[in-house]
């Protein structure tokens, strides 16, 4: 292992992904608000610092988005090699920063390019990484408590990384605390120049397609999610839910039950090995409620369950529960709805 001087290490980092559209995504504003409450733990010298890796064009619109977001620094690489995310170069930008600014700890989007580009950077720079976290927390000693399901989801696993830095790890999005933004921060800009060697790129992204769900929505965008478990019993009662979704303007999502049965797609699958989705509504059809569900849905507004056994796990996370057949509530349901938008003139 590389010896190393603790002491030197200092800051949180934040690693700020764009969408690419050049937005900041969601889960990289979730992890500053994380980082924020670090910080208050460690204290105001621990800087809030976002990373941002990019392009030579206009960067202002999103320095002023890390900022309103929690970031007290932004430190910018700008060339022209990384204006598409590219896994070498990214990685090596990033590398190259912590071997010259020394920070504590990096926390990293669990996306499919954070979770592409994490491992890379843990393993260059000789530290060690916690995968898929669902909590951040700082221990008695001052170290980052990475907090993830384990077992199963059985049991939650504390992991800390006492010998190495930074400590990293990455974070599912929508299982943090939503920001609140305030457009009138203000963040120091440090901009580090940097060579890049366009001959260490393996693979290049020639054109992004954005994944189309047939129903419109996919559960990750939705604010309104009506998913379905076992206890639907076929595929073919899943139109029920679809009309729903519709009325209600949502999509429609599924227990790991519903997609091993072949009834959905992996797409729609919510929970530990599926997708974590925060919507305003979600409404749980003939699902048990157990924890691996739980885990990607409880931070949910308000939860409804639908079940025909009143002792079902899900009524515990539930705001509202119904006792019954579920085949027989959703077609009410979406009835009701239909009337009442004719009866108040909202049917379109
Ligand atoms: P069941 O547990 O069989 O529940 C069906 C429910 O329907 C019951 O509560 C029953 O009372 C009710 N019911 C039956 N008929 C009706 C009716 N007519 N009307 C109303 N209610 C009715 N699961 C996930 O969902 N997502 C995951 O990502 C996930 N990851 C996992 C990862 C691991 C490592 C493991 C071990 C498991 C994982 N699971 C996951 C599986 C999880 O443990 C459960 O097996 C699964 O969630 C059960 O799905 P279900 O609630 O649809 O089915």
């Amino acid at each position: 292992m590389k010896q190393i001087n603790l002491e030197e290490y200092k800051h949180i980092w934040v690693y700020a992904e764009k969408d690419p559209n050049g937005k900041i995504v969601g889960v990289t504003k979730e992890l500053l608000c994380a980082a924020k409450r670090l910080q208050e733990k460690l204290g105001e010298e621990e800087k809030v610092v976002a990373v941002l890796l990019t392009g030579t064009g206009d960067i202002s619109e999103m320095t002023k988005e890390l900022a309103a977001n929690g970031a007290d620094r932004i430190v910018v690489v700008q060339h022209e090699l990384l204006e598409g995310y590219s896994t070498e170069l990214y990685s090596k930008a990033m590398c190259n920063l912590i071997e010259l600014k020394k920070p504590s700890m990096l926390l990293i989007g669990a996306t499919t390019r954070g979770r592409d580009f994490a491992p890379r950077v843990s393993y260059r720079v000789y530290t060690g990484l916690t995968a898929d976290c669902t909590e951040l927390d700082i221990n008695d000693q001052g170290l980052l408590s990475a907090i993830r399901p384990t077992f199963g989801g059985t049991l939650m696993a504390n992991i800390l990384c006492k010998k190495s830095r930074p400590q990293m790890c990455t974070v599912r999005p929508k299982v943090l605390k939503k920001p609140e933004p305030d457009y009138s921060r203000q963040a120091e800009v440090d901009v580090v120049p940097m060579e890049l060697d366009a001959s260490l790129v393996k693979s290049k992204i020639l054109e992004f397609l954005p994944f189309k769900i047939e129903t419109g929505m996919s559960i990750e965008e939705a604010e309104i999610i009506i998913a379905g478990g076992r206890g639907l019993k076929c595929s073919d009662n899943f139109k029920m839910l679809e009309d729903l979704a519709r009325e209600l303007g949502g999509a429609v999502g599924a227990s790991r039950a519903a997609v091993d049965a072949g009834w959905r797609d992996h797409h729609d699958q919510v929970g530990q090995t599926g997708k974590t989705v925060g919507p305003k509504l979600y409404v749980a059809c003939g699902i048990s409620g157990a924890i691996q569900h739980l885990a990607g849905m409880s931070s949910s507004e308000v939860i409804v369950a639908i079940n025909k056994d009143p002792d079902a796990p899900i009524f515990q996370v539930a705001d509202y529960g119904i006792v019954g057949d579920a085949c027989e509530i959703i077609p009410a349901l979406t009835e009701e709805i239909k009337n009442l938008k004719i009866a108040t003139g909202a049917a379109s």
